[in-house]
């Protein structure tokens, strides 16, 4: 009484692709970074770490494991991977705050005029 092998199957190529997807990102952190964040230099563990894109113009996706599936086919993958900073999770967080801290000076001067924008900051 076996239902649907099928499904089964899909399934389990599923979790195979996440595993896989999480296995290649998790060594090419390693690789990458010897465990130490790029900015504060302190060590974590590989799933601590984030991708940030130096410069977001560039991008082309996100670096999500589903991506890391098929590295060893998909050079973008890498070739994204190039383009960014590996950062903790603190400094990830950190530095968006300190881009979005840039954008907000760089708008307040250019539209001293119009003050009607009030931002709520969530976390
Ligand atoms: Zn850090």
């Amino acid at each position: 009484m076996r239902m649907n092998s099928k499904k089964e199957k899909r399934r389990e190529w599923n979790r195979w692709g996440r595993e896989r997807g999480l296995k290649n990102r998790k060594e090419y952190i390693e690789e990458r970074t010897k465990h130490c964040c790029e900015r504060c230099g302190n060590k974590y563990h590989p799933d601590v770490f984030d991708f940030h894109h130096r410069d977001p113009t560039t991008k082309k996706f996100n670096l999500g494991f589903h991506r890391w599936r098929k590295i060893v086919t998909d050079k973008e993958t890498l070739k994204e991977a190039d383009k960014c900073d590996i950062l903790c999770a603190n400094c990830h967080r950190e530095v968006h705050l300190e881009m979005k801290r840039d954008e907000d000076s760089i708008r307040h001067r250019s539209q001293r005029t119009t003050t009607n924008e009030s931002v709520v900051h969530s976390s």
